[in-house]
């Protein structure tokens, strides 16, 4: 089919949409049905789409093409923002912090007004749309995460919030032990913007696609407590499916820690995610 085909576009220029027809009802009833033979076709399209995530669906949802180098300028600039102010503290600044960082450094530049438009109507725009279907915990553009609720974590560069997170992470690090390691903690806007954009932009501006292994800003449980792990020496396949295979994804199952936010079928429309454990 042709790429253009599948370009939708809404009044407000931004994307098109399409919306899988009973989706919410249908997948509750996945777990019952998944074994029948003749299950429900859209089912089978939902679960096949979060199987092959990285791969263009026909319902997908594109950015209007022309705002292409609008992404492209804003991601530029949050990845100046994050050299700027170091990887870990990045995870924690807002917007607000963000826009005052790059006004301040001519060799980051200002966020220019359609930069901002741009960010705060991706925000504000309903994750559905693009066919991701989880609760939006962080409801505000410029929500802040203080810093002294959240604590940096030794020998990862990343942050956890004080309380739950790191009480979980520690019990799961002592049972564990060394092999395991904090691949990602505490989001802030500011930070799910940068990576969103990011798959994004490698996913040539399919938004659908993009938030099938990343929730849209405001989507992300990481501001709110969840916390991703791995196995030391397994770099970026931590992410991958293949953590599945770890000794540390192993220990996980058997000693009941992985309670997952992503399981393999969920029902808000995103991969299987074996590493990111729940807590909020
Ligand atoms: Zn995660």
């Amino acid at each position: 089919m042709n790429r253009r085909t599948f370009i939708r576009t809404l009044s407000a220029g931004l994307i098109g949409a399409t919306l899988p027809s009973g989706v919410h009802a249908a997948i509750k009833l996945s777990h019952q049905v998944r074994r029948k033979p003749n299950m429900d076709a859209h089912i089978r399209d939902y679960l096949a789409k979060i199987e092959h995530f990285d791969a263009p669906h026909p319902n997908d949802l594109y950015l209007d093409q022309k705002r292409m180098p609008l992404l492209s300028s804003t991601l530029r600039r949050l990845l100046k923002v994050q050299s700027t102010v170091g990887h870990g503290f990045f995870s924690l600044i807002s917007i607000d912090q963000a826009i005052h960082t790059a006004g301040a450094y001519p060799s980051i530049g200002a966020f220019t007004r359609e930069e901002l438009d741009f960010l705060e109507m991706l925000f504000y725009k309903d994750g559905a749309l693009y066919g991701f279907l989880g609760e939006k915990p962080l409801y505000k553009f410029t929500a802040t995460i203080p810093v002294k609720d959240a604590m940096k974590i030794p020998g990862t560069g990343n942050y956890l919030f004080k309380g739950q997170s790191v009480q979980v992470y520690e019990t799961i690090k002592k049972a564990i032990g060394p092999e395991l390691i904090l691949t990602s903690g505490v989001r802030s806007v500011t930070k799910q913007f940068m990576l969103f954009l990011n798959k994004a932009a490698q996913c040539n501006g399919n938004l659908s696609m993009a938030s099938r292994s990343l929730a849209p800003p405001g989507y992300s449980y990481h501001a709110v407590g969840d916390f991703d792990v791995g196995q030391v020496g397994y770099g970026k396949r931590n992410f991958s499916r293949s953590f599945t295979d770890t000794p540390v994804f192993k220990e996980l199952v058997e000693s009941g820690f992985a309670t997952l936010r992503y399981t393999r079928t969920n029902n808000f429309g995103v991969r299987f995610e074996p590493w990111h454990i729940k807590v909020a």
